[in-house]
């Protein structure tokens, strides 16, 4: 049967042990055993089905990260405590010191301070460059590079990378592609298109409920077992476990992932259009003007769209904070970081969370002072919202036509 990433996830089929819809939660640390060869057995990784302590695994995990795997298409997965939890053990587990990462440059704050300041003292060392250019990223790698990293579209900028290009150059030279999907689950299945491990912040689109951090790493069969390996494995020793109570939420909410990601797709779509329209520097990878439309288009379940994260540019720090500030007095959203969530959020990158990259490096890839980043909402009446964000822009005076004078 063809892959499609949400019949995958409705077609798991999980009973509690009493009957109940929901699979029941495994709320223990640790794990009864009746023989003590079993026990040992587990320790060991020889037994299926049995448990022995819930760092290791637990049936709630499991659960979950069999769905996101199903979702991706991948053989299995194992889920983290945080979306950086997923990513940091992924660097540790592949490379060693010596090694070297080519990564996108822009990509989320967090990872790109793990890569730059935090992976050195391990003495691995990253590369970053504009992976838009297929050329630049095969130029940047070494003979002891081991990952090429990048978000299929990026954070904050939305720029959108060619998973099968980069796959190929991966092969190429014997790398891993990773590929951290947050921004677009189910539009974009990485591993499908050849990434060979694929990451997510759960926080995000697919909890969709901002009530927790949460993260996954996706693959195959024998990496998972790598970061779970009791003596050498990154999950495991590193510890950034999920707590059962947190991955059945997740697990529930991940069931409407589908009609979620399109209401966020055709408002955000919605509101890019007319914001361009307005004159507005607006970025979204299903305007036609991102330099990357065609490339989404051939890699996307249309279904889903381009996915609710769009930017506008209003000049100045300052605009970008009267904006958001009146936009939140006016109950269109919060200004908060993160997404995903059923209001829209809006923050401006520079001073939050893309602070930890420098100014200079920060203008290089054109990331400004006066960019705000919108994860739109499942707003019922998009339409009101755009005239109600209207009215503020030009009220800020960051719009030159007002909407009285629209024919
Ligand atoms: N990846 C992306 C693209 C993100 O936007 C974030 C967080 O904002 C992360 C990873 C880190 O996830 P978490 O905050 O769940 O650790």
């Amino acid at each position: 049967m063809a892959f499609k990433p949400a019949n995958n996830i409705q077609d798991l089929q999980y009973f509690g042990e009493f009957g109940g819809v929901n699979p029941s939660i495994s709320d223990s640390s640790t794990y009864t055993f009746l023989s003590a060869k079993t026990m040992f057995d587990t320790f060991e990784g020889n037994a299926d089905g049995c448990y022995l302590y819930s760092r290791h695994s637990s049936p709630s995990n499991l659960y979950l990260g069999e769905a996101l795997a199903a979702m991706e298409g991948t053989e299995t997965a194992t889920v983290t405590a945080s979306g950086m939890g997923a990513i940091t053990p992924v660097i540790m587990q592949l490379c060693g010191a010596g090694d070297h990462v080519v990564s996108s440059r822009t990509i989320y704050g967090g990872t790109y301070a793990f890569l730059k300041n935090f992976a050195p003292k391990f003495n691995i060392e990253t590369s970053f460059v504009d992976i838009t250019k297929l050329d630049v990223v095969e130029a940047a790698i070494t003979k002891n590079t081991k990952i090429l990293y990048c978000e299929s579209v990026s954070n904050p900028l939305l720029e959108v990378a060619d998973i099968i290009g980069l796959a190929k150059i991966a092969k190429k030279y014997n790398l891993k592609l990773v590929v951290d999907n947050t921004f677009s689950p189910l539009s974009i299945s990485p591993a499908k298109l050849g990434a060979d491990i694929v990451v997510h912040s759960l926080t995000k689109f697919i909890n969709g409920s901002s009530d927790t951090v949460a993260g996954v790493i996706c693959g195959t069969q024998e990496f998972i077992d790598d970061l779970r390996n009791v003596n050498d494995g990154a999950c495991m020793l590193l510890g950034s476990t999920m707590d059962s109570l947190r991955s059945a939420s997740v697990l529930k909410n991940l069931r409407t992932l589908h009609i979620r990601m399109q209401q966020h797709s055709q408002n955000a779509m919605y509101l890019a259009k007319r914001f361009e329209k307005d004159g507005l520097k607006t970025v979204y990878p299903g305007l036609k003007s991102h330099p990357s439309h065609e490339l989404f288009k051939s890699m996307m379940y249309d279904k889903y769209g381009f996915g609710g994260m769009l930017t506008i540019d209003v000049g100045s720090i300052e605009k970008a904070n009267e904006l958001m500030e009146m936009m939140q007095a006016k109950n269109l959203g919060y200004l908060a970081v993160s997404l995903g969530f059923y209001k829209t959020l809006f923050s401006a990158p520079g001073s939050s969370t893309s602070s930890e990259i420098p100014d200079n490096e920060r203008e290089a890839m054109g990331l400004s002072d006066g960019l705000i980043r919108f994860s739109i909402g499942l707003d019922a009446d998009i339409e009101r919202t755009y005239d109600m964000m209207r009215r503020c822009m030009e009220t800020l005076n960051i719009l030159e036509t007002k909407t009285s004078e629209l024919v």
